[in-house]
């Protein structure tokens, strides 16, 4: 059975004091994970994160990464020094990187490619615009997003691809469970039409406005291993809801 994953994505939130009363109650509450459980953080916090979580079988990830090994880059951080932190795997290619930072396929490729030569799992984040679903031009730019990365980093190496629609990013747009599975299965099959049988053991995350109240229901679909999860992962007792989710 392939794993169950939630992962969540703070962006640029928390505080040295947010985050450890996020952690607290977060632990009070959890019991026994039901399933798989990381905390993407700002960079500045992994160190905090990693030291409060140590023990705790939650991950710390990164929101993004260097396309760079090392050098004369101000202001970059590198996969190297992520893994030297502890942190086991990474956002490539949110749609908010993609869109405000410029970050093109081939920028989320070699990020994707320096987090495996480091041990670190990238969850490499993918999903049409408005625009582009109106279009009818999903498949498409899944494809590609998903293509670029292929061509440099096998499946067996990736923590999870993300199906993210940048229409329901922080919208309140939730896709509907049936709009997710379709997406899902499509990339499964491009997983599958490139890695054969590991195409099956690669979770697929479906992320967008997932909130406690409509997270079961995507999450029951075959091909939806888990969620990426924004506005609602700023509340630890949200986040828990939405992990709780599970019922396969
Ligand atoms: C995200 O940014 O990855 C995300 C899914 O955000 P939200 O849950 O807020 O839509």
């Amino acid at each position: 059975m392939r794993e169950q994953i939630v992962i969540a994505n703070w962006k640029m939130n928390g505080s040295t004091e947010a985050n450890r009363l996020w952690v607290e109650k977060f632990l009070a509450l959890c019991g026994d994970l039901t399933c798989r459980t990381a905390v993407c953080a700002p960079f500045v916090y992994l160190p905090q994160m990693t030291a409060l979580l140590k023990g705790s079988g939650i991950e710390v990830g990164a929101e993004t990464v260097s396309t760079r090994a090392e050098g004369a880059f101000t202001g970059e951080v590198s996969a190297t020094m992520l893994a030297d932190i502890g942190v086991t795997l990474a956002l490539v290619g949110h749609s908010e990187r993609r869109t405000l930072w410029g970050e093109d396929d081939e920028a989320v490729a070699l990020q994707a490619e320096r987090l495996v030569a480091t041990g670190i799992k990238p969850v490499v984040c993918v999903g049409e615009t408005l625009e582009e679903r109106q279009a009818n031009q999903t498949e498409a730019v899944v494809l590609r997003q998903l293509r670029a990365v292929l061509e440099r980093v096998p499946a067996d190496k990736l923590g999870a691809v993300a199906y993210e629609p940048v229409w329901a990013i922080g919208t309140g747009k939730t896709a509907s469970a049936e709009q997710a599975q379709e997406i899902h299965a499509y990339i499964r099959q491009v997983l599958a039409a490139k890695f054969g049988a590991a195409a099956q053991e690669t979770a697929i995350l479906y992320g967008g406005s997932c909130k406690p109240s409509n997270a079961a229901e995507i999450f029951a679909k075959e091909d939806v291993d888990g969620g990426l999860i924004g506005g609602a992962a700023l509340k630890a007792e949200d986040f828990l809801g939405i992990g709780k989710g599970f019922a396969k």
